[in-house]
C-alpha cells in the first residue's frame, strides 16, 4: 500500500527507483560496490571472519569458570547456532554475488532482513533473540575489520551498473558518512533518503554536488522502507512516496521529464558570461570535493574553483593520510583540469561531521569531543598536527607553480591561529626553497564562518588577501543550531536577520578595503538569494557546478541599480524571505507537491 514519509528537501528533482537499504550498525561499516573479480575474495573474508568468531565463542565457552551460571553457556550456544545459521551466511553470500555489495555491507543488509523477521514474531522469547543476532553480526564485523582487509579500491569510472539489474536504485539509510557519500558519488544511485541530517549536512551537500534528488531528516524512513520497495523521492518538497500508485507514478514521471527539459534549457547558458542588466560582471565559481569534479565545473561554465574541499582526499583511507606527493598530484590534477582558471584550495576541514576515518569518527564524536562542531576541527585540527599541515601546504604551494592557486583557511576565529597559520606557510615555503622546489605566488584567504571572524573582520582582514563566507557554518554558529541535527533543522534559518547582517557586513567591509570577497556556502547556489547577495555588493559566488546555470539566469535578469536601494529594508525585515519573493517575484520552489492538495 502506498504511503508517504516527510523530510527536508535538500537536493532538487524527482527520483524514482527501488530502495537499497544501508543498515546502520553499532560498528561502522564501509559500503561500496565490488566488481566481479572481488566476489570470491569478499566471500572468503566472510568465511575467515566466521571461523574466527566461531573460535572466539568456543574458547569463551571452554574457559567459562566452573561456577558460571548455566545461562551463559546456553547463550554462547545460541550465538554459535546463529553464527552457523544458513539464513545468515548463505543470504549474505547472495548479497555479495548478486548485488555486488562488499562483505560488510552484505552482512548488515542481511542482518536488517532477519531483524525484521524477528520483530514480526509473536513469541517474546524468540523476538528477543534479535539482540543476540546483532551481537553475533557485530562480532563478525569486528573480525572482518581485524582480518584481511578488502583489496578493492573502486577505480574512478568503475560503475556497478552492470550488477544492479535494470531498475534504477535509490539509497535509503539512517545516515551516510561523508566518506561513504564519496564512494556513492561514483555509483548509480539516482536519489538519497536519510533519517537524519539537516539542509547543509555533508550528505545533503554531496547529494547536491551530484545533482541528484535527496530528502534528509526523514526520521524513520530507513525502518519503514524495505529493501527493493519502489520509492519516489520528491527532492523539491521533501516527500518520499513508498509503493506509489500507477497514477501518482505517472505524475512524477511527467515532472521528471519537465525538470529534465528545464535543465537542458538552462544548460544553454553555459558559455554566456554572467553579467547583470546594468553591466556588472559576476564571477560564478565551483565548489569541488575531488580533482575529478573539475571537468564538470568547467563544463558547467565555472570561471574557477572557489572552494576545493581538500578533506575529501583524506577520507576512505582507514586512517592513513595522503602524503605530500600524493596531495600534490591531486592539486595538480585540479589545476590542470581548470586550464588556467584559479583554484582555491581549502586546507583540511576535518572534524565535526567530517571525521578522518571510521574509527576516528566514533572516537571523535562519542569518546573525546564533547561537542565536535565546537571542538578540534578545521584550522584548529591542522595547527594541532603541524607536520601534516606543512605537508599539505607544501603540496599546495608546489601546485601553485603550475597555475593560479589560492589557499583558503577554514574556521578562522583567533588572531593567534592566523599568525600560526602564516608561520606554517612561511616555513613550508622555506622548506621548498631549501630543497630547490618551485612554487608560485599564492594568495591566502580566510573563511568567514564563525561570527567572531565576521565581527572582528577589520582586525583579521589585514592579514589576508581575500575572504570567502562559509554561510553553512556561519548560520550554524550564529544561531547555535547544529547543521547536521534534524531535530533542530527547522531553526536552521539562512534568512535570519542576524545571519543576513553578518553576511552583508562582511561583504561591505571587504569591498571597502578593496579585497576580494565571495560566498561559498550553500546560500551562494540557492537562486532565492541571488538578488539579495547582489544587493549586498557580492560579485563572486561559489557553488556546486549543477547550480551555476540557475544562478546565472538570475544574474542575467538582475539590475543591481534597482536592487541596492532595497537592501536596508530587506535587512531590517521580519521576513526577508517573503520580502525578497515579493520584490523579485519568483517562486522559491518551482513545483508544488503532487497529490497533497
Ligand atoms: C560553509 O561552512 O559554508 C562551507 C562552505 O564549508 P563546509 O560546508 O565544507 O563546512
Ligand atoms: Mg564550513
Amino acid at each position: 500500500m502506498s504511503f508517504q514519509v516527510f523530510g527536508l528537501p535538500v537536493s532538487r528533482g524527482v527520483a524514482i527507483g527501488r530502495a537499497v537499504l544501508v543498515a546502520s550498525s553499532r560498528v561502522d561499516v564501509a559500503h561500496y560496490f565490488i566488481d566481479d573479480s572481488q566476489v570470491g575474495p569478499e566471500i572468503e573474508r566472510l568465511r575467515v571472519a566466521r571461523d574466527a568468531v566461531a573460535n572466539e565463542l568456543s574458547t569463551l565457552q571452554r574457559d567459562l569458570p566452573s561456577d558460571a551460571p548455566g545461562e551463559l553457556s546456553a547463550l554462547l550456544d545460541v550465538h554459535l547456532m546463529l553464527l552457523h545459521d544458513e539464513t545468515l551466511i548463505t543470504a549474505t553470500k547472495q548479497w555479495i554475488q548478486e548485488r555486488h555489495y562488499n562483505a560488510e555491507w552484505a552482512l548488515s543488509a542481511q542482518l536488517e532482513v532477519i531483524a525484521r523477521q524477528f520483530d514480526d514474531m509473536e513469541d517474546d522469547y524468540l523476538r528477543e533473540r534479535k539482540a543476540d543476532l546483532e551481537q553475533v553480526v557485530e562480532r563478525l564485523l569486528r573480525a572482518m575489520s581485524r582480518g584481511p582487509s578488502s583489496t578493492y579500491a573502486p577505480a574512478p569510472g568503475v560503475s556497478p551498473r552492470d550488477f544492479a539489474g535494470e531498475d534504477p536504485l535509490v539509497l535509503v539509510a539512517n545516515d551516510i558518512a561523508p566518506a561513504d557519500m564519496l564512494q556513492f558519488k561514483r555509483s548509480i544511485f539516482t536519489g538519497f533518503i536519510t533519517d537524519v541530517g539537516g539542509r547543509t549536512s555533508h550528505t545533503a551537500i554531496v547529494a547536491r554536488s551530484m545533482d541528484i534528488p535527496a530528502v534528509v531528516g526523514a526520521r524513520e524512513a530507513s525502518h519503514i522502507i524495505r529493501q527493493d520497495d519502489w520509492v519516489v523521492i520528491d527532492g523539491d518538497n521533501g516527500i518520499v512516496v513508498v509503493d506509489p500508485s500507477p497514477l501518482l507514478l505517472e505524475e512524477y514521471r511527467f515532472r521528471q521529464r519537465q525538470s529534465g527539459l528545464e535543465r537542458d534549457r538552462l544548460s544553454r547558458l553555459r558559455h554566456t558570461p554572467a553579467v547583470t542588466l546594468d553591466g556588472e560582471r559576476v564571477e560564478l565559481q565551483a565548489n569541488i570535493e575531488l580533482p575529478n569534479d573539475a571537468p564538470a565545473a568547467l563544463e558547467a561554465g565555472a570561471v574557477g574553483v572557489g572552494l576545493f574541499r581538500s578533506e575529501f582526499l583524506f577520507m576512505n583511507r582507514g586512517g592513513d593520510l595522503p602524503g605530500e606527493d600524493e596531495q600534490f598530484e591531486a592539486y595538480r590534477a585540479a589545476v590542470e583540469a581548470m586550464k588556467g582558471l584559479p583554484v582555491t584550495i581549502r586546507t583540511v576541514d576535518i572534524g565535526a561531521d567530517k571525521p578522518l576515518d571510521r574509527m576516528s569518527s566514533a572516537e571523535l564524536r562519542h569518546e573525546h569531543a564533547l561537542n565536535p562542531a565546537l571542538g578540534l576541527r578545521a584550522i584548529r585540527w591542522s595547527l594541532s598536527e603541524p607536520g601534516m599541515f606543512r605537508q599539505q601546504l607544501r603540496a599546495i604551494l608546489r601546485a601553485s607553480a603550475l597555475g593560479k592557486v589560492r589557499i583558503l583557511i577554514p574556521m578562522v576565529a583567533h588572531l593567534a591561529e592566523v599568525r600560526l597559520a602564516f608561520e606554517a606557510i612561511a616555513r613550508a615555503k622555506q622548506q621548498l626553497a631549501d630543497s630547490g622546489r618551485a612554487h608560485g605566488i599564492v594568495e591566502v584567504g580566510a573563511m568567514i564562518e564563525v561570527p567572531a571572524a565576521a565581527i572582528a573582520l577589520p582586525t583579521l582582514m589585514r592579514h589576508f588577501d581575500f575572504v570567502s563566507i562559509g554561510t553553512n557554518d556561519l548560520i550554524q554558529y550564529t544561531l547555535a543550531i547544529d547543521r547536521a541535527d534534524e531535530a533542530v533543522a527547522h531553526l536552521y534559518d539562512p534568512w535570519h536577520p542576524a545571519v543576513l547582517q553578518l553576511v552583508a557586513q562582511t561583504i561591505s567591509y571587504a569591498r571597502s578595503t578593496d579585497k576580494a570577497v565571495s560566498v561559498c556556502g550553500e546560500m551562494a547556489g540557492d537562486p532565492a538569494f541571488t538578488e539579495l547577495l547582489l544587493a549586498m555588493g557580492l560579485r563572486s559566488f561559489s557553488m556546486h557546478p549543477s547550480q551555476i546555470a540557475a544562478v546565472k539566469q538570475r544574474v542575467l535578469r538582475a539590475d543591481t541599480r534597482r536592487l541596492t536601494p532595497h537592501l536596508r529594508a530587506l535587512l531590517e525585515s521580519e521576513d526577508a524571505e517573503a520580502a525578497c519573493r515579493e520584490l523579485f517575484a519568483r517562486p522559491v520552489h518551482a513545483e508544488a507537491p503532487i497529490g497533497l492538495s
